[in-house]
């Protein structure tokens, strides 16, 4: 069997054109949607994820804003910025891009983002929305994963799902919306026992470690739905960087029923989530649903 890719490009570049669709028919004195950004320090994956956050954001027809702060700025600084974007009418998103230097609180800072423009849906209060069934704002990896899987399987109810991996931002709420669609789910991670066997009972297989290669074809249930949320960066012999999942891909793929590539699979849908997640606070916050 070779398993159907599941295009995350093809599918954000989808949701990205209905968004702009959607902006571009607001009445011409309505104000925009507005997404501000926080970037603390040098790193260089934060640099090159903040920059595409701002493309995507203005190619949709949305206000970017991008506010620096240095490595070595204090909690109150970041805290006081923080601030000021909740209090600001014209930005319905504030994303402080993590990680973020070793003497800030990060629990504190997600904490101080006002909720309901919290896009990223890491604040306590979203974390419980979720897991109470109640509207929030859900992170946008899981959502953009969700969103994958109604590519090949419309209805999920019934199914097996193992999330490989358990953190705040992808595992736990991963878990949440498939446990929301009515899947049987099962959650692993490193001390699980079996780990093969675990994922091998999963219909619906996410993986969220960030190690590379490690679902290899035993892990996979012939015709599975596999979803590989790592991002891991390998050093090539030709002296590049190679970018490549937790899944063994070429394995993978002839067991697999369905599977989403590494680049072009679940990254471009994480961003293409943000905007939607901005043009709901946006719209919740001028009474126009959401
Ligand atoms: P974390 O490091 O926070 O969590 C990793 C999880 O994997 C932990 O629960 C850990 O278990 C588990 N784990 C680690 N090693 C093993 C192992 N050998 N066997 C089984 N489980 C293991 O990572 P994140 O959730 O933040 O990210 C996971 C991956 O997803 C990374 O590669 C990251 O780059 C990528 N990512 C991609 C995004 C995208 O847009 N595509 C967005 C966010 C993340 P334990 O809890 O026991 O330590």
């Amino acid at each position: 069997m070779t398993a159907r890719i599941i295009d995350g490009a093809a599918c954000a570049a989808r949701l990205r054109e209905t968004i702009a669709a959607e902006i571009e028919a607001l009445p011409a004195s309505a104000r925009r949607p507005g997404l501000a950004v926080v970037l603390m320090g040098e790193n260089p994956a934060s640099q090159v994820y903040v920059r595409n956050k701002g493309v995507a954001t203005r190619k949709a027809g949305m206000v970017s804003t991008e506010h620096r702060l240095a490595a070595d700025a204090s909690e109150a600084e970041l805290l006081a910025l923080v601030a000021s974007l909740n209090a600001d009418p014209g930005v319905d998103g504030v994303l402080v891009q993590l990680p973020l230097p070793g003497h800030i609180q990060v629990a504190r800072v997600l904490a101080a983002i006002d909720p309901d423009k919290d896009v990223d849906g890491f604040h306590a209060l979203n974390v419980g929305r979720l897991w109470g069934g109640e509207v929030g704002l859900i992170p946008c990896t899981p959502r953009g994963c969700m969103k994958l899987i109604a590519e090949v399987a419309p209805r999920l109810a019934g199914m097996t799902a193992v999330v490989l991996g358990r953190s705040g931002i992808v595992g736990k709420p991963m878990t949440q919306l498939l446990l929301a669609a009515d899947c049987t789910v099962t959650i692993a991670h490193s001390r699980t026992r079996d780990l093969p066997g675990v994922c091998r009972q999963a219909d619906i297989l996410v993986s969220a470690v960030g190690v590379p290669g490690l679902v290899k074809a035993d892990f996979i249930k012939p015709g599975a739905i596999v979803i590989d949320v790592g991002i891991n960066r390998l050093d090539g012999e030709d002296g590049k960087t190679r970018l490549v999942g937790d899944v063994d891909f070429a394995e993978a793929v002839e067991v697999a029923g369905a599977i989403t590539p590494v680049p072009g699979g679940v990254g471009p849908m994480t961003i293409a989530c943000l905007l939607e997640n901005t043009l709901i606070a946006y719209k919740r916050r001028e009474g126009l649903g959401g």
